[in-house]
């Protein structure tokens, strides 16, 4: 088992006259026996980070550093990682048995008999001893994925390195694999960095998560604290499915003004009461964004025929029409916008059983609660909503 830290990492490619930077200036630490999940949008920089670490591309500036020592130089072979790749990367002209042992055969000098004990260890451990005298031909893609993966485990690595290992199975072996992967994570006990662009699977997996854009880390912290407390806008809109809505506010004394047009700001401005505890992190005249997600916001069925003038009686309710309903069995994602003058859309997600129907009038109650703000031009969080970690774990239960 072991630390590993990366320390101003950065990556260029040359690409002729350029360099593509690939991973900006990223520092962490992974720490002993944590599943730590690399996420973010495609080529955002999580597989050459990966591949950093596991000695398959070199580090440009900064280091690494395997339990205090820097590998940067240190060849893959000597490592002590091993990788799992999206694609399993199994020698199809060798059996499973094969395929497990080629890696220790190649890189220790175990006796044969241990090698093979291992092996069946390991194989018993993942459910595929009887599957051991199979070529990677004769196997179904999660039994693949469950070679890939034992071929890392036999070779005991102080660290487990995957690529997007899940990818390509489907959704429900997708979900079976996510348990059983953090079920043996946890016995294993080894460290672990698991790259996905699924926020999905960086919310119900780890221990941490790190988030990348652009090749930048934004905020590394455990899923409820980057779902709760983002550390900038981006983290905000990635982590949470549906997206958090955002809308684009003005700071007006103690409101925050959002409207859609300038030249007729009565008809179809949004006014939002700028929370008591927020007025200290925003600034009388700026533009922020206001998030907040759509589980956030309560749905209720206008009282009768309303006239769309887009603030109704209550402070944080607003009148609303419902453009299009997406039924998910459990909830609905109910898309909205303010009124007819005001066509700025967002979702709501509300119980499956609730009755909710296109061109409906609507009361949206946006909780002052619930709301995040956002500097209007670095996207930085000023003001997240209040929560506690309590409250955070009842909210996913
Ligand atoms: P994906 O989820 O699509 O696999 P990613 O987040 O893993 O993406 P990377 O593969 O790390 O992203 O790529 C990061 C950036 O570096 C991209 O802009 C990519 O085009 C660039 N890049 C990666 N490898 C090379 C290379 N060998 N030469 C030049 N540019 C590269």
């Amino acid at each position: 088992m072991a630390t590993l830290e990366l320390d101003h990492v950065t990556k260029g490619f040359d690409d002729g006259d350029e360099t593509i930077i690939a991973v900006d200036d990223v520092s962490m630490t992974i720490d002993d026996g944590e599943f730590l999940v690399l996420v973010g949008p495609s080529g955002c920089g999580k597989s050459t980070t990966l591949r950093m670490m596991a000695g398959l591309e070199t580090v440009s500036t900064g280091a690494l550093r395997l339990d205090d020592e820097v590998i940067n130089d240190v060849k893959p072979k000597d490592r002590e990682v091993a990788m799992v790749f999206q694609s399993y990367a199994l020698y199809p002209h060798m059996t499973v048995s094969g395929n497990m042992r080629f890696g220790l055969e190649e890189s220790t000098d175990m006796s044969d008999e241990r090698i093979q004990s291992r092996v069946t260890e390991t194989a018993a451990l993942l459910d595929i001893d009887a599957l051991l005298d199979r070529k990677p031909a004769e196997l179904s893609g999660g039994q693949q994925q469950r070679v890939a993966l034992g071929r890392a485990i036999v070779r005991d690595p102080q660290v487990f390195l995957m690529d997007e290992p899940l990818s390509n199975l489907d959704a429900k072996l997708r979900s079976d694999m996510r348990t059983e992967l953090q079920r043996l994570q946890e016995d294993l006990g080894t460290t672990t960095v698991y790259v996905t662009h699924d926020q999905t699977e960086a919310m119900t997996m780890g221990d941490r998560i790190a988030i990348l854009n652009d090749g930048r880390l934004q905020q590394v912290a455990t899923p409820l604290e980057a779902y709760h407390r983002p550390a900038n806008r981006f983290v905000a809109g990635f982590i949470g499915e549906p997206s958090m809505n955002f809308f684009e506010m003005d700071v007006q004394g103690e409101q925050l003004i959002h409207s859609t047009t300038q030249s007729q700001p009565h008809e179809d401005t949004v006014t939002y009461p700028l929370p008591q505890d927020a007025r200290h992190a925003v600034a009388d005249g700026t533009q922020v964004t206001l998030g907040v997600r759509p589980a956030s916001i309560e749905v209720t069925q206008a009282p009768g025929p309303v006239e769309f003038v887009s603030k109704v009686s209550a402070d944080h309710d607003f009148e609303a029409v419902v453009d299009v309903v997406e039924p998910m069995g459990n909830e609905n994602n109910v898309h909205l916008s303010f009124s007819e003058k005001n066509h700025t859309t967002f979702v709501a997600t509300t119980d499956g059983e609730s009755n909710v129907a296109t061109g409906q009038s609507v009361i949206a109650h946006i909780p002052e609660s619930a709301i995040h703000l956002f500097d209007g031009d670095t996207g930085e969080a000023l003001y997240n909503r209040s929560h506690t970690d309590t409250e955070a774990v009842e909210s996913v239960q």
